[in-house]
């Protein structure tokens, strides 16, 4: 049996923000936005039929190992995976997650308000729904935890999408618009504002891959959204800091993968160097003035390789006996370290806003979270200043285009009775939370 003498302690700092994360989409359920109307439509119908004898990739997150490639092959898929529709009816059961997030031992809770219940039609907003996230917001601070709010994960009211989304300048005036509404109505509670979920993933998966709606594949249309997104930022980057002056601590959550190049060739390395940019550093470096924190997620590591024929491969694909989660995606912990020492050179605070991994049998989540925050410690002592750690995520949630199969949750939910399931790993993230320190073997 292991003594404490086995172990080695790893303290993180006495102020460091301990939480997890959802959105709002994922997890409310009953919402009808434009995601729910392009799940339904055949269009989208199709995009699954098509990928049911093949395998179902994320071109924005990496391919799968050669193991899960072969797993998936064959599968077909159940159109009803697809669809979100009462997600895990958090929008009801939110004081119980608030339990659930307290009975971590968390500091700080990470959720996402959706616009399309705050503004269902142009310019009239639900006070009903402004008062349920206000009750949300009130209880997380009576329970000390302090709101990470994100405005936009993602999803957009109907009214938007059918003025062409973040394609139409106007939408940029239509947002502030909904933000100032949350500002005047929720705001003196609020000291994190997240404005933006992973602008690049969803420029690239919208409008570049094509397998999020509007199912675009369009480099000149992405990168009008691209530009809209970030004038949208920093619009209501400028509203938030006159607002609320110095309180209002305001940033985007950024989304990255470890990448390398595959034989460490030149043309590959210098493909890295391009995809790094186009996937996450330019949304950064054209903001920077705008934000006073860096919210980053990571995930997973990819490989990449320019093959002849002109094929960009990023699947991993001298990584067939390492191991995957269930997404496919390599088990990397150690990228998050030279990520992190990269970021430094923006000189902000940073929270890591979402990291997680797919474990419907919870086989090496704990394992998983403990190297991760081992190599946070060390960028820390090694002078990189973050400053909390999200979980992703609290629940099983509805994964995108993925559906209902990959589950990430720290507590599982059965999606008929919609009862919350304590996985293993809870008790060592609870653990974690409380003690503010890893023990490493
Ligand atoms: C997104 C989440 C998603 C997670 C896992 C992140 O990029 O922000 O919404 O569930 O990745 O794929």
């Amino acid at each position: 049996m292991k003594n404490a003498e086995n172990y080695k302690i790893l303290k993180f700092p006495g102020s460091f923000l301990w939480g997890v994360s959802t959105s709002a989409y994922q997890v409310e359920g009953g919402i009808k936005n434009d995601w729910s109307e392009w799940e339904k439509s055949a269009a989208r119908v199709n995009s699954i039929l098509a990928s049911s004898s093949r395998e179902p990739v994320s071109p924005s997150q990496g391919g799968r190992s050669g193991e899960a490639r072969s797993k998936q092959k064959e599968k077909i898929f159940n159109l009803n995976d697809f669809i979100c529709g009462r997600a895990c009816d958090s929008y009801n059961r939110w004081e119980e997650d608030v339990e659930l997030v307290k009975n971590l031992n968390c500091g700080a809770y990470r959720f996402s308000i959706e616009w399309a219940r705050i503004e269902p039609e142009i310019g009239k907003f639900d006070e009903k729904a402004v008062e349920h996230y206000k009750m949300l917001i009130r209880k997380l601070k009576d329970c000390k935890i302090e709101p990470f709010v994100t405005l936009w994960h993602w999803t957009l009211p109907l009214w938007i999408s059918d003025l062409g989304g973040w394609e139409n300048k106007k939408t940029i005036e239509h947002f502030s618009d909904y933000v100032e509404k949350l500002a005047g109505s929720l705001g003196e509670d609020i000291n994190f504002w997240i404005t933006l979920n992973e602008p690049q993933t969803y420029t690239g998966l919208s409008y570049v891959a094509g397998t999020f709606p509007p199912q675009v594949k369009s480099l000149f249309r992405a990168n009008k959204v691209f530009r809209n997104l970030m004038q949208a930022h920093a619009a209501v980057y400028k509203m938030l800091k006159q607002k609320f002056d110095g309180k209002a601590q305001v940033g985007i959550s950024h989304y990255a993968n470890y990448h390398t190049a595959y034989g460490n060739t030149l043309l590959n390395k210098a493909l890295v160097k391009i995809m790094d940019y186009f996937r996450w550093q330019r949304f950064i470096n054209y903001t920077e003035q705008y934000q006073d924190f860096i919210g980053f997620q990571y995930y997973h590591h990819n490989r990449i390789r320019f093959k002849l024929g002109g094929r960009l491969i990023i699947a991993d694909i001298d990584n067939e006996n390492k191991s995957v989660n269930d997404m496919g995606w390599e088990i990397y912990p150690e990228g998050i370290y030279p990520l992190l020492k990269y970021i430094k050179k923006y000189n902000k605070p940073i929270y890591i806003t979402e990291n997680g991994t797919a474990d419907a049998d919870d086989n090496h989540r704990a394992k998983f979270i403990l190297d991760t925050l081992k190599n946070i410690h060390q960028a820390i002592s090694e002078g990189v200043d973050v400053r909390g750690y999200f979980y992703w995520s609290l629940l099983d949630n509805f994964e995108w285009a993925h559906g209902w199969e990959p589950k990430f949750g720290l507590y599982a939910v059965d999606l008929k009775t919609f009862e919350r399931r304590q996985r293993p790993s809870v008790s060592l993230y609870a653990d974690i939370c409380q003690n503010k320190r890893i023990m490493i073997v």
